[in-house]
């Protein structure tokens, strides 16, 4: 046996990292400095940056198309120098069934957006997986886009529904943004295209430890003016020419990125197909095709889509349009779903090449192996979760701070949530987690306050992406009845949001079928009260899911993979009542609230488009009239009944949310995905 090799020490000092920011003389030295960086102590990111560089790390890259980082809502930096009007956050308007008299009533908030380069949950959980990797002191580096325009600014126009338009904001003076000198350069068929890169540091929750994420940039001079504009929206979908570039970006250029970079990558993680080009920027650049079953032991894929439909497919043709012979040969090895296609399918590539691939719920794995019985063996799942700090709301985190004998230290270790259930019978601290709520709900009326909603009237909401398998009208398919349920059983009020793709025609129909809705109710305002809010994001995500009394999710089943906002909702507290599909198969049985409507089981998927909407609005009545009722029995007009039932569910929702939380799931990544 020799002597043990030595392990190659690498520095990385303060100078190598300011040596790399565009302009920083010019622009950012008033924020950087060997101490801060925008108001963070600065030796996470020269720990993190050393450890990327180095061979001994096992170091992860995880590729995102969208990153949800939401910096208004948690680690928010701060910024010496003016930011730009354009990063503030803008009007909201509020539609509501009494809109006529309250018209004028707008939200205003005092804060920055969230940086605009996600679209709905898979970016949110992409962010959420981030700092999760941040708090665990794992080295990982994010890859996504610098999307210049954002997603899209959403408006509704009464009697004419959701106009979308563009989102404008300033990456020179969001904080804690930063542009490298680094530029990357894709040669393509129609020349060569510049990506500059940006960086975004994303922090633990204790600062002590932190992960960069890169993100790839075209809006430079030196390109031509369509390449230019290549990342400035989200999921622009008008063609296959802007959704082959956007992924050859966020795949080949990442790849690329990472090189320039100098970062040791150990795994290379493909969150959603979307990125799975950057399998081909490596295989091609292999001198000895012979290793390339090695390369692929370093790629693993989470797979999001749970129908096939959705999968993203191109001509080859097109491709060879955009991308260099070889690597269109490239594709034609490793991209087609049958050898006679003349199409590649990137689910498809990045499911028969990856040496590991996970869905994001039990029963996503379950349909994807229906979907793909020739993978069956390689699909696990592991089910998604969210990032406690950023969506834990103030009052809860007092509570949990407050009785830290029992929840230990639960910020490095949110599994110890579970514990609540040793407190589930002791009556002061019932009392404390229902006004915990009530606080929380009291945010809410004061941020909607030209509305006038009251915090003893029972809460419902549904807020997320509008996308048709989501049923977004299906609590209003019966006005009639939730009219009668109102006067029956007490006043209801609803809160409602949601973006559509702005070339989705269907989601915009079901803006507008809202809309009719809130107007049959216009007569009804004494027992309804219906809010529906424009341009849902982050912020909102984190007001809604912490402050109604029941959250709402209906999708149609199985075509929810896993959904997200209930896992914020029951971190605080807060009921559900939902359809059984995606996460909540895995919380049937726990008492976090009411399940119902149409259940799938075996082997057909079924077509999205069937959607058992009158028999599964007619279930939907029934639960929540029962709901209604326990609710108008523990809260009678601010009389709060501490033994009932409605509090044994808010404990038991904290519970559950110690495991679905991003801690747990990166943990399960490292050991089923990067071991
Ligand atoms: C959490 C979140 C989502 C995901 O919602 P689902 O109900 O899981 O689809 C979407 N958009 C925003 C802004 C979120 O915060």
């Amino acid at each position: 046996m020799g002597r043990p090799r030595k392990k190659k020490e690498v520095e990385y000092t303060f100078s190598d990292f300011a040596g790399l920011v565009e302009s920083f003389k010019e622009t950012y030295i008033g924020d950087i400095n060997k101490e801060k960086f925008f108001g963070f102590p600065i030796s996470p990111i020269l720990k993190a940056e050393k450890n990327l560089i180095s061979e001994e790390e096992n170091s992860v890259a995880y590729f995102s198309m969208e990153f949800g980082i939401a910096p208004s809502i948690y680690n928010t930096f701060s910024l010496s120098r003016p930011m730009s009007n354009k990063n503030k956050f803008f009007t909201h308007e509020v539609f509501s069934n009494y809109w006529l008299c309250d018209y004028l009533f707008k939200v205003e908030i005092d804060k920055m957006i969230d940086i605009p380069i996600y679209g709905g949950g898979l970016g949110v959980l992409a962010g959420d997986a981030m700092k999760s990797c941040a708090d665990l002191g794992l080295s990982v580096v994010g890859i996504g886009i610098l999307w210049n325009k954002g997603y899209f600014k959403q408006r509704f126009w009464y009697k004419h529904g959701q106009v979308p338009e563009q989102q404008a904001w300033d990456p020179h003076s969001y904080p804690g943004l930063i542009p490298l000198k680094n530029i990357v350069t894709l040669e393509t068929q129609e020349g060569p295209l510049n990506l500059r890169l940006w960086k975004y540091y994303v922090y633990s929750h204790d600062k002590k430890t932190a992960c960069p994420i890169i993100l790839l940039d075209s809006n430079l001079p030196e390109n031509s003016e369509p390449f230019q504009k290549l990342t400035d929206q989200l999921y622009r979908s008008d063609n296959a020419w802007w959704k082959i570039y956007q992924r050859a970006i966020l795949g080949m250029g990442g790849v690329k990125a990472l090189e320039s970079l100098g970062y040791q990558v150990y795994r290379y993680h493909l969150n959603e197909g979307h990125a799975a080009f950057a399998l081909l920027e490596k295989y091609v650049n292999l001198k000895d095709k012979d290793d390339a079953g090695a390369l692929l032991k370093k790629f693993v894929y989470t797979c999001h889509t749970p129908v096939a439909a959705g999968h993203d497919r191109f001509k080859l043709s097109d491709v060879a349009r955009i991308l260099k012979p070889e690597y269109v040969s490239a594709l034609e090895e490793f991209g087609k779903e049958r050898p006679s296609s003349d199409e590649i399918n990137l689910t498809y590539m990045a499911l028969n090449n990856c040496n590991k691939v996970n869905a994001v719920a039990m029963k996503h794995g379950e349909v994807m192996r229906f979907q793909f019985p020739a993978f069956d063996e390689k699909i696990g799942f592991i089910t998604n979760g969210v990032h406690t700090h950023t969506w834990l709301s103030e009052s809860f985190r007092k509570l949990f701070d407050k009785h830290k004998d029992f929840f230990g230290d639960w910020r490095d270790n949110p599994g110890r949530l579970s514990r609540i259930s040793t407190l589930s019978k002791n009556k002061a601290f019932r009392r404390e987690v229902f006004e915990a709520h009530q606080e929380n709900k009291r945010q809410l009326m004061s941020i909607l306050k030209g509305w006038q909603l009251k915090e003893n009237i029972f809460t419902i909401c549904w807020a997320r992406r509008i996308a048709g398998y989501k049923r977004p009208v299906l609590i209003l398919r019966d006005v009639d009845r939730l009219v009668k349920m109102a006067y029956s059983l007490g006043p209801i009020q609803l809160v409602m949001a949601g973006k559509a793709h702005p070339n989705d025609n269907l989601g915009a129909a079901y803006i507008d079928d809202i809309l009719n809705r809130i107007d049959q109710l216009n007569g009804y305002k004494d027992v309804i009260r219906v809010v529906l809010l424009e341009n849902y994001d982050t912020y909102f995500g984190k007001l809604l899911t912490n402050s109604v009394d029941v959250w709402l999710n209906n999708p149609i089943p199985p075509f929810e993979a896993s959904g997200t906002s209930g896992m914020k909702a029951i971190l605080n507290g807060v009921l559900q009542m939902s359809t059984v599909d995606g996460w909540v198969v895995e919380a049937v049985k726990d008492d976090i609230g009411w399940f119902f409507g149409y259940q799938h089981k075996g082997g057909d998927i079924g077509k999205e488009s069937d959607q058992h909407l009158d028999e599964d609005s007619k279930a939907l009545c029934d639960t929540l009239e029962g709901v209604m009722k326990l609710y108008y029995e523990t809260n009678n007009d601010g009389k709060i009944n501490i033994d009932s039932p409605w509090i044994d569910k808010m404990i038991c929702c904290i519970e559950k949310s110690a495991f679905f939380n991003t801690q747990r799931m990166v943990k399960q990544y490292q050991s089923q995905m990067w071991k």
